[in-house]
């Protein structure tokens, strides 16, 4: 399995601005006149060494969308902006001869904020006739939802016009799904009105996509279900967006965790790798960077001996389960 984040911001994209380029390449020149690199040097091995991912590159600004790879079609979960941009790669694997048209897609939606429907308009594919789409979710009214926002006055287009067969599939809580060469289960989470969390298993490998989800009464309890979800999961897609701060301050009840309740739950189910998730879209790469830095650091305290990778997603990032 192999997971390719297209889109990692939450609840709004976030574009860097052209302030912030000229800052990263003044900071990159000092750099490299301070240290400059050796002739034996690989450019792209220099950069790797001498620059922070903050200056080198950037964590991304758009909303959720995850493709999750491995299985017998494409399968993304959420259809954020990030949407948008895998729907161009796979025009490209046509175009190159890499996929054969007609296509068939798997989108699980976790709930319906904007953010994580409002790139299934600019979804290209879903224009192409003959390409099958799957759309499953565990709200009512998740076929109404997508309906409306591509009516007047929200968009241009209908969703009817777009040529693509596509079905709304209804799925439960609790009952296990083959789909996609996946075995795949839901889980309900706390946020306002209702997110869900999926796990898919493949190969004896597991991967789960949680995002927009408060973790707050009963998460510190043993027989907590949510542990028991994501137990031994190979890789944890988890809605870090806040800082304990926030979390637990001006932002509780938003319906989204922080980075320290990440960590906790992870170590808990004897999770192998943490993906933290649904950045805060007013952070730039910068606190990004310290805000990764704090995670880990944290864990090194909270459990020293588990060997637990942690990282933040960004636009791009691949990671192979
Ligand atoms: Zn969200
Ligand atoms: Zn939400």
């Amino acid at each position: 399995m192999q997971v390719y984040m297209w889109g990692t911001r939450g609840s709004l994209p976030a574009s860097i601005t052209a302030e912030r380029v000229r800052t990263r390449i003044e900071t990159a020149i000092a750099v490299v006149r301070r240290r400059p690199p050796a002739e034996e040097d690989s450019i792209a091995g220099y950069l790797e060494q001498t620059l922070p991912f903050a200056v080198r590159g950037t964590y991304g600004g758009n909303t959720s969308c995850m493709e999750l790879r491995g299985g017998t079609d494409f399968v993304v979960c959420d259809a954020g902006s990030g949407l948008r941009d895998f729907g161009a790669y796979v025009v490209g694997l046509l175009r190159a001869g890499q996929a054969k048209a007609p296509l068939t897609f798997h989108l699980f939606v976790s709930h319906l904020h904007w953010d994580h429907i409002h790139g299934f308009p600019f979804f290209v594919p879903a224009y192409i006739p003959g390409t099958r789409l799957h759309i499953y979710g565990c709200h009512p009214g998740i076929e109404a939802a997508f309906t409306r926002q591509q009516e007047p006055p929200f968009f241009p287009v209908p969703l009817g016009a777009m040529q693509a067969s596509i079905d709304f599939r209804s799925l439960e809580v609790g009952r296990e799904y083959d789909l996609a060469g996946f075995t795949v289960q839901a889980i309900k989470q706390h946020h306002p009105g209702d997110s869900y969390g999926y796990a898919f298993a493949a190969g004896g490998r597991k991967v789960v996509y949680s995002t927009d989800s408060e973790h707050k009464e009963g998460a510190d309890q043993p027989d907590s279900p949510f542990v028991a979800f994501i137990r031994h999961a190979d890789l944890l897609v988890f809605d870090a967006q806040y800082s304990l701060l926030d979390a637990i301050g001006a932002k509780e009840n938003w319906g989204h965790s922080s980075n320290l309740v990440a960590v906790e739950l992870a170590v808990r189910a004897g999770v192998r790798r943490l993906c933290l998730f649904h950045s805060e879209h007013t952070c730039d790469d910068d606190s990004l960077d310290r805000f990764l830095d704090d995670t880990r650091r944290y864990q090194r305290l909270h459990a020293p001996d588990c060997p637990l990778t942690i990282d933040l997603a960004y636009d791009g990032l691949t990671i192979d389960v």
